[in-house]
């Protein structure tokens, strides 16, 4: 398999200035945690470039430790991870696609990629080009039990049922899965009631059918530490596996894969009363150290963190002043001293540094926006 140099930079805009951290051992762990909690099989969900990690050095790592699936948003992830990543014995599920993506479903198809299919227009198109390539395609139904999102809403399913029947009577389809996705995972309890009841509807409408695919799945990563109810035969973890706690408060025993750093590259001592960055948002109220730290929103930093945002320099946790710009933030040192060169840490793998959730929340988001959110220029470092 490729994928295993351990360096991954789509554009090496911040080489030598601001890094990504990432922690196979971490991963492995938090594989296990989950595991722990359902010990079934697990589909890793690498979508969006593994939540921001690097979408094949990171499926790699995660069948090593031992997934059994993958699942990514797209076709092009899709195919990504089976022809660059070597990724062609550990199945591969998509998410969602347009009937439209003939080229590329076709390609999916002859790599036996799995397909969520929500709609008879989208069974349609994969099916026409199954039968064009001379080979079966993989279904997992997708069935709307409360999201209103992605799935076949309850209407549909006798339609879209009776359609993947025939597909399959024809020899073109696979019907290997039903599928649905929580809305309120993480409120636990009385909240998935509505949506686990649909989803047994699902399953009995499917089987009055005739069908008989033989997988159920429903869990993400929230539902795995939270429902045990919801796990059924695979479930599907994404945050969790990053290190994020997808249920606030609930202790989870996950660690951080992404570590993210950088270093002073200008200190400054300046006067009292000195405006700081853009718009004077803060002024200083006595004479203090500065130091400048060049990576900013374009690769991450919220910009809606100005001022709350905390690093970790030289021992401490510094409060980042003033509005955070474009490619820099302004950390304020007190009267300590500190040197250009100084590493800086935003998370970190340690308790003494700040966390991706404290981020989150200093930014009014999730961990899942905070890891997505790092720029394609901080190049990323598998450092075992
Ligand atoms: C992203 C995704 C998941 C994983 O969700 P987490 O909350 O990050 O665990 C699971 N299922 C589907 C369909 C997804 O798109």
């Amino acid at each position: 398999m490729s994928g295993e140099t351990g360096y991954y930079a789509p554009n090496v805009g911040m080489e030598g200035i601001a890094e990504a951290r990432l922690s196979s051992a971490n991963l492995v762990h938090n594989l296990n945690v989950l595991r722990s909690h359902a010990p079934g099989d697990m589909m890793a969900m690498v979508k969006a470039d593994a939540y921001g990690h690097g979408l094949v050095e990171t499926a790699v790592r995660t069948v090593r430790a031992g997934a059994e699936w993958i699942g990514v948003a797209t076709l092009a992830e899709a195919l990504d991870l089976y022809h660059r990543g070597g990724i062609t014995e550990t199945p591969i599920m998509v998410v969602f696609f347009l009937p439209t993506q003939t080229q590329q479903l076709r390609a999916a198809i002859e790599a036996g990629v799995n397909l969520g299919v929500s709609s008879v227009e989208q069974a349609e198109a994969a099916a026409e080009q199954a039968r064009l390539a001379g080979r079966r395609v993989r279904f997992h139904w997708k069935v709307d039990t409360g999201t209103t999102r992605g799935g076949s809403p309850e209407v549909d399913w006798p339609l879209l049922g009776e359609k993947l029947y025939e597909l399959e009577r024809e020899g073109v389809a696979e019907i290997v899965a039903q599928w649905s996705h929580l809305a309120r995972a993480e409120e636990l309890g009385e909240a998935n009631e509505y949506q686990k009841a649909a989803f047994a509807r699902a399953w009995d409408v499917a089987k009055g059918i005739g069908l008989e695919p033989r997988l159920r799945h429903f869990a993400n990563s929230a539902a795995i530490l939270g429902d045990p109810e919801t796990h059924f035969d695979l479930t599907r973890p994404g945050i969790a596996l990053f290190g994020s706690n997808p249920i606030p408060g609930h202790d989870a025993d996950l660690r951080p894969v992404m570590e993210l750093r950088s270093r002073v590259s200008i200190v400054k001592r300046n006067p009292a009363g000195a405006g700081v960055g853009y718009g004077h948002t803060h002024r200083l109220d006595r004479d203090t150290t500065t130091a400048l730290v060049p990576i900013g929103y374009a690769d991450g930093i919220h910009r809606a963190s100005s001022g709350s945002g905390r690093v970790w320099l030289r021992g401490e946790i510094r409060p980042v002043i003033g509005r955070v710009s474009m490619d820099q933030v302004i950390v304020d040192c007190g009267d300590d001293e500190v040197r250009a060169g100084d590493e800086v840490v935003f998370f970190g793998f340690s308790d003494d540094t700040p966390s991706a959730d404290d981020w989150a929340r200093w930014s009014g988001t999730i961990g899942n926006e905070i890891y997505t959110g790092i720029g394609t220029r901080v190049p990323r470092r598998w450092i075992d």
